[in-house]
């Protein structure tokens, strides 16, 4: 079994393959299979943009068996944490930066400087971390960058909408150091699909740039069996998964 898709035959054939195999064989996946299905999604996404658009991953082998319970075990684990360590305290723009920007980048401020944390404005928050977000709002669907002028600024605090317009957010903020470790965990996890992907980009280059004249499948296959690579993929997100659960059991003293 493969998890590639073979672009042109699954373009040609798409009304004719909405396939309805048993969800059997998804239950029970443990966490390290799940994974790996779920990155050949990625994989097959960064050779072809529209293999993220859901009209085409229902074309995937095994689809419904295997592909999307992987997704919704790594996604459902994922989107579990996420809820946990957002905080009502952030401000507006705070929150409109952490959820639109793809990238965030903390660093240690020198101990010259003083006042209180920009995420929630609490006065007994010191700043210690100078957090800078960049890159461009993205369709959390599909994950392709999005080029949006329209101005949609409708604030709601009670929600953790990502927000469809970037506009004008303030990119720096200086955080407390709890509301930097804990929007840092919230970042990484609510952007994982899009940096998994960034990923699968990465190496799906390297491989081009060694194996000339390779087809897809060749590409997806080389991918798909680097153990190496993928067992670290999966060792890093299992550590985000840990290090927000840790913030659960902290989350008392950070009050
Ligand atoms: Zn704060």
């Amino acid at each position: 079994m493969t998890d590639f898709i073979d672009s042109q035959e699954s373009r040609t054939s798409l009304p004719s393959l909405a396939t309805h195999l048993p969800e059997l064989m998804g239950r029970g996946m443990d966490f390290e299979d799940a994974f790996d299905h779920y990155l050949s999604v990625f994989v097959n996404g960064a050779l072809d943009s529209d293999f993220l658009k859901p009209e085409y991953l229902k074309l995937m082998d095994h689809y419904e068996s295997l592909i999307q319970p992987a997704v919704r075990k790594i996604e459902g684990a994922i989107q579990a944490r996420v809820g946990v360590v957002f905080s009502s305290a952030w401000k507006a723009d705070f929150r409109k930066a952490l959820l639109s920007k793809p990238y965030m980048k903390l660093e240690s401020m020198s101990s010259g400087s003083h006042g209180d944390c920009q995420a929630c404005k609490l006065q007994d928050h010191p700043y210690s971390k100078k957090c800078t977000f960049t890159g461009q709002w993205y369709d959390p669907e599909t994950l392709a960058e999005v080029n949006n002028e329209d101005d949609n600024s409708n604030e709601d605090d009670s929600s953790q909408e990502r927000p469809m317009v970037i506009g004008d957010i303030p990119e720096v903020f200086k955080l407390g150091r709890f509301c930097a470790k804990r929007s840092s965990y919230h970042h990484q996890l609510n952007h994982y699909r899009y940096q998994i992907l960034q990923k699968c980009k990465m190496k799906v280059n390297q491989v081009k740039e060694c194996k000339l004249n390779k087809d897809d499948k060749d590409i997806f296959d080389q991918c798909m069996s680097n153990s190496q690579w993928k067992t670290k993929l999966r060792e890093e997100l299992e550590d985000l998964l840990k290090n927000a659960d840790s913030y659960v059991d902290e989350k008392d003293h950070w009050k």
